[in-house]
């Protein structure tokens, strides 16, 4: 009681809604800025989060924003699997590996694999022990009210004036319902992840794999090798697919699973760990407005995942940055002020994005998927080029240009 007293009398610069990567990584980014801040989070940490557990490229280069020690700390973490690329699985069934070459600084690998429930309570330690924010754990945000000079944040364990708010509360976001986004299927798939022990097959770099099965694309399903004989085993799907062809998506999991040819021995003698978990993908395929009157969408609840790849930890540890550094070169939250954080972020991840979107459209054209990975498998200038495009977002676009099918498929 004593407590819920002090916190409403207390105003905070900023209050960080959720304590995921967004969350967290904006946390990190304020340190030393003088400035109080709150993070709180419904859950109570160590928590599960229903993902992939692959760490991309994007990752790395967050952990080294974040400085040699964190970079470092996380490498030695228990449960931190490093991988050094990824194979794609045409339709065809032929497997096309990219293995990537880029590492940060503190890293040795270009990407890693960690449970999310290792991942993020990394980070949320992190911010504990750098000491510069207030934590608050089994505290839910219900709703927020907007004033001109300040915000009041209605949680569960009562309500907490701010000057801003950075919304890190993932994919069902309260704050985005704020600003009237719904859930958009053209925009939005739904995944399902399974953990296994036992899974056979992986490469000794322990590539992380997608598969891209006929009968679920646009969609993949992925295997991904973790430490201690585990895999994280899942399908991820766009929901407006999933609706019109009134797809079962655990059905097809364990389809896949049980009689797929070549994917079925590798499981002859493996165990689930647990039930099939489902949760859904806001994707970056539709670029929305992140910023609002004392406001910042970061992360899930900005809807930045990858439309291609399913990618966002990257993403929200980025949006996360932004919003930090933001919030800190400014002296006033307005709408109009706030607005440069809605284009820097837009200016450093909307190409690679929209990007991936042209991309996740190619998949409606299994022909070309396969004879790239074949042609790919045949050409090593082709396959450096793959590489290169995966490794440097830049390059990305020559996905969608003519002239890249003219050099090198056709
Ligand atoms: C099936 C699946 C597979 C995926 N695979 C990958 C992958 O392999 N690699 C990858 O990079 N990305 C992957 N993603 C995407 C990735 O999981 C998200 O992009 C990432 O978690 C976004 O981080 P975040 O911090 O924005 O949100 P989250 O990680 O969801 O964190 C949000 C936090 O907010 C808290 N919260 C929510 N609501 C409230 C509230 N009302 N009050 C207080 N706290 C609240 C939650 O407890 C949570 O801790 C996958 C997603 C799914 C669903």
């Amino acid at each position: 009681m004593y407590l819920y007293i002090r916190w409403m009398a207390v105003h905070y610069d900023i209050l960080i809604a959720g304590g995921g990567p967004a969350g967290t990584t904006a946390a990190l980014h304020l340190q030393g800025s003088g400035l109080r801040v709150l993070l709180l989070d419904k859950a109570v940490f160590p928590r599960d989060k229903v993902c992939g557990d692959a760490l991309s490229g994007n990752v790395c280069f967050e952990l080294e924003k974040l400085g040699l020690s964190y970079a470092s700390n996380f490498e030695q973490y228990p449960g931190v699997l490093p991988t050094q690329g990824i194979r794609f699985v045409s339709p065809q069934g032929n497997a096309l590996d990219i293995r990537l070459t880029k590492t940060r600084k503190g890293l040795s690998a270009p990407g890693y694999i960690a449970s999310r429930i290792d991942f993020d309570f990394f980070l949320w330690q992190q911010v504990k022990h750098a000491g510069h924010v207030e934590m608050l754990e089994n505290t839910t945000v219900l709703k927020a009210e907007f004033l001109p000079e300040k915000v009041n944040v209605y949680t569960t364990r009562g309500v907490f004036s701010t000057s801003v708010v950075i919304a890190a509360d993932g994919a069902h976001s309260i704050f985005a319902k704020h600003l009237g986004y719904k859930l958009d299927k053209k925009h939005y798939s739904a995944g399902l992840r399974q953990y296994y022990e036992g899974v056979t097959g992986f490469t000794e770099d322990s590539l992380i794999e997608l598969h891209f099965i006929q009968d679920i694309l646009p969609g993949y399903f992925w295997i991904f090798p973790m430490t201690g004989g585990r895999a994280n085993v899942g399908i991820g799907m766009l929901s407006e697919t999933i609706s019109k062809r009134k797809i079962n998506l655990k059905e097809s999991l364990q389809r896949i699973i049980q009689t797929h040819p070549t994917i079925s021995p590798r499981f002859k003698n493996a165990r689930a760990l647990e039930l099939p978990k489902g949760f859904g993908l806001p994707l970056g395929s539709k670029r929305l407005l992140v910023s609002s009157h004392r406001l910042l969408l970061t992360g899930d609840a900005a809807s930045l995942i990858d439309p291609f790849t399913g990618e966002g930890i990257g993403y929200a540890m980025t949006s996360g940055r932004l919003a930090a550094e933001t919030i800190q070169s400014l002296n006033n939250f307005s709408e109009d002020s706030l607005k440069i954080y809605n284009n820097l972020l837009w200016s450093k991840i909307g190409t690679e994005l929209s990007t991936s979107y042209q991309l996740q459209k190619l998949l409606r054209f299994p022909r070309l998927f396969n004879r790239v990975v074949n042609k790919a498998n045949r050409h090593a200038a082709l396959h450096e080029y793959i590489r290169q495009m995966i490794e440097e977002p830049e390059r990305k676009k020559a996905w969608y240009n003519p002239l890249f099918y003219l050099r090198f498929i056709f």
